[in-house]
């Protein structure tokens, strides 16, 4: 098996160390930094396939670490994943601008982080990538496009599957309606919010036979979440 290899960037050891446990148990080939300094000191060894970087580094922010790597041609294409405390939109904002892929708040779930860590792959890497998202038993297929429970095929829409493979690869954290038109329909495009809950009750009705449409939660004056949790 050819593991992909992640280096994670983060001077608080505990965090580290349960990231890259839980990494390594994903099947990833993972190594560890502390600082901006070391991380150069691992790339020089090997390139990573994608970088876990924290936000408050020690030395050189994460954020200037990210610009330094974009505009290095060995890193330019690195993947990278910010790991950040603050939840402010602003900082987000900005740590996309620097050059990541994607973020991610602290605390999160070792669970959340694979499933991010997968799409974020997912999209430097070759097209048709044989890759199947699960949740319980429901599966969905990323290359055929396909949903199902068990042995069953389920039919829906085209909206509906997208919002069903970016709920499944960002699991367990809740969206409000404004961010999922943004991650999902794209933020140039205008739809009004209530379109979302047109697409999330017919994305419900089709996993309704088979049960899983109790995955598809709504938080009340939040937004949705996927959960396998009740
Ligand atoms: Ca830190």
């Amino acid at each position: 098996m050819n593991a992909k290899h992640i280096l994670i960037v983060e001077d608080e050891q505990p965090i580290r160390e349960m990231v890259a446990f839980a990494l390594a148990n994903a099947g990833y080939d993972v190594q560890e930094a502390a600082d901006a300094r070391q991380a150069q000191i691992r790339i020089s060894e090997r390139l990573p396939d994608l970088m876990l970087l924290d936000w408050m580094l020690p030395g050189i922010s994460g954020i200037d670490y990210a610009r330094r790597l974009k505009k290095d041609d060995l890193t330019r294409d690195l993947p990278i994943i910010m790991l950040t405390a603050r939840a402010e939109e602003e900082d987000t904002v900005q740590g996309l601008e620097s050059g990541a892929d994607d973020y991610m708040t602290k605390p999160f779930s070792p669970r959340e982080l694979v499933a991010r860590i997968r799409a974020v792959l997912r999209r430097g890497g070759p097209a048709g990538e044989d890759e199947i998202l699960r949740a319980n038993g429901l599966s969905l297929d990323l290359a055929s496009h396909r949903v199902s429970a068990g042995d069953t095929l389920l039919e829906m829409g085209p909206t509906e599957y997208r919002l069903l493979e970016f709920f499944m690869a960002h699991p367990e954290r809740v969206y409000s309606r404004g961010q999922l038109l943004d991650r999902v329909w794209g933020s140039n495009v205008y739809v009004e919010e209530r379109t979302v809950d047109v697409h999330i009750r017919r994305l419900r009705k089709a996993l309704e036979q088979h049960g899983f449409d109790a995955l598809v939660q709504t938080v009340r004056g939040a937004g949705y979440r996927f959960s396998t949790r009740v």
